[in-house]
């Protein structure tokens, strides 16, 4: 079998959305689980609308998922003598026309079409007009058969087709002498050699119109696949009405790009009843023909179940140093404290976000605690306090501060005082956090350290009981 060679072609008119990252997600699948190549080409031929920045977003975007590209990016703007020889290939075989209707002309006929009740398409003036060279503008129509019909077996949605009498004599080329979008598309697919295209469904009534001109470029048709859209809760289209619909918007949100990518593959593809994939093993297990025909409803719940378990499940390190921005955006530098993966570590099986984890992270970094009032009421008084000074005592006499031996300290204190753990860990929770919802205790001193844990202690002890 030959090569596959998939693509994603967006066009650079805004960030990366979660629809299109989906898109491309399914394109960069198959290209992977197949060994075939996925090529990235940059939509930018409304000039107008295109910019820099958008491309840049994208780019960013496909990086931070982990889908990168084979070839590419490849830019529309660069090829227009490309698409220039094409529209002269097709004028020249007789297959497209120079069309003079004018704008006016064109919205007479359009409007006397409505009255009467048909369809507003071309009527066919200058279809068969003599080649003229007489300097009036034109636009360059292609000659689209009228009759019979163009179907497709759509991998996703199934058998397609449209009546050809129902599809207009596209313009290709428009009367300033740039070409338009669908006969881009495909001088772009066919001259990359792409074998599949998959695309959001709200191209499929752009693909008889494709088919019928690489029929007439007499080149092969790729194969279609055309995803279905994602929804929000209101079974709308998914838009920023619905809330964040950006890639990056959602790293910013504290979401990791594995809890992304597992999602965004799920919420239209299955394999039995699994909700846990890694990108690996969605290269083995993926396939189009699994995607579902109905849209997909974006869950944001599930998202964020996803991302705790990538979170808990996480590599400390790595999500230390994904951490950091988060951390400098509430003002702690993580370099002047304990170590941000030591930290991190203790603070996994509960943050369901990355925002979540720096918010926990944040009073290992902190001087001043902010100490919570109902707990110092409840867990705080002198009897406490001594029981703090002890513990420092017998901390200081430990040889190697870790979760164990704290833990035996912790033992000791309850078995010379008679007391329960209950009677001391939540002062030292808010000692050493001001909170007492904190991490393990034993964890949290291990972390801290000998000498900022006294500190902490001390420093309670003298703010909270004088
Ligand atoms: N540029 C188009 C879009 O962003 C995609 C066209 C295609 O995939 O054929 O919707």
């Amino acid at each position: 079998m030959s090569q596959v060679r998939l693509r994603f072609a967006p066009s650079p008119t805004g960030f990366l959305h979660v629809g299109g990252a989906r898109t491309a997600l399914f394109n960069w699948l198959l290209a992977r689980k197949q060994n075939g190549k996925f090529i990235l080409r940059i939509e930018d031929t409304d000039v107008a609308r295109s910019t820099q920045q958008s491309v840049d977003a994208i780019l960013e975007g496909m990086t931070w998922l982990g889908l990168d590209w084979d070839e590419g990016p490849f830019y529309q703007s660069d090829n227009f003598p490309l698409y220039k020889e094409y529209v002269q290939k097709l004028l020249d075989a007789g297959k497209a026309y120079k069309c003079y209707c004018s704008a006016e002309e064109l919205e007479a006929k359009r409007e006397k079409a409505l009255q009467e009740g048909g369809k507003p398409k071309y009527d066919g003036t200058c279809r068969n007009l003599p080649p003229a060279e007489d300097g009036r503008p034109y636009v360059v129509r292609f000659k689209a058969p009228q009759e019979g019909s163009t179907s497709w077996n759509d991998l996703i949605k199934g058998r397609i087709s449209f009546e050809n009498a129902e599809l207009d004599d596209l313009i290709i080329q428009r009367t300033d002498g740039t070409p338009t979008y669908n006969f881009v598309v495909v001088i772009d697919d066919a001259t990359m050699g792409i074998t599949t295209v998959i695309r959001g469904d709200d191209h499929v009534n752009n693909t008889p119109r494709q088919i019928l001109l690489y029929e007439a470029l007499e080149v092969p048709v790729p194969a279609f696949a055309h995803v279905p859209m994602i929804l929000g809760a209101d079974k709308a289209r998914l838009s920023k009405r619905h809330g964040a619909t950006s890639v990056m918007a959602y790293r910013d949100m504290g979401f990791l790009p594995e809890a992304l990518v597992n999602y965004l593959v799920r919420l239209g593809w299955s394999c039995g009843d699994e909700e846990i994939f890694s990108l690996d093993d969605l290269i083995q297990k993926f396939s189009i023909e699994n995607v579902g025909r109905s849209a997909g409803v974006f869950n944001t719940e599930k998202l964020l179940w996803l991302n705790a378990h990538y979170i808990k499940n996480g590599d400390v390190k790595r999500l230390a140093g994904l951490l950091v921005p988060f951390m400098k955006e509430r003002g702690v530098d993580p370099e002047k404290g304990p170590e941000l993966s030591a930290v991190v570590k203790t603070l996994l099986e509960r943050a369901k976000t990355m925002l979540e984890l720096a918010d926990g992270a944040l009073f290992y970094y902190q001087e001043e605690l902010a100490y919570d009032e109902k707990g110092v009421a409840k867990f705080f008084n002198a009897d406490t306090a001594g029981l703090l000074t002890l513990l420092v005592d017998k901390l200081s006499g430990v040889e190697r501060l870790d979760a164990p031996s704290i833990e035996a300290v912790f033992k000791e204190i309850c078995e010379e005082k008679g007391i329960k753990l209950g009677q001391i860990g939540p002062a030292v929770r808010l000692a050493l956090s001001g909170s007492t919802a904190s991490p393990g205790i034993y964890e949290m001193i291990e972390v801290l350290g000998l000498d900022e844990t006294r500190t902490r202690i001390q420093r309670a002890i003298k703010q909270l009981v004088g």
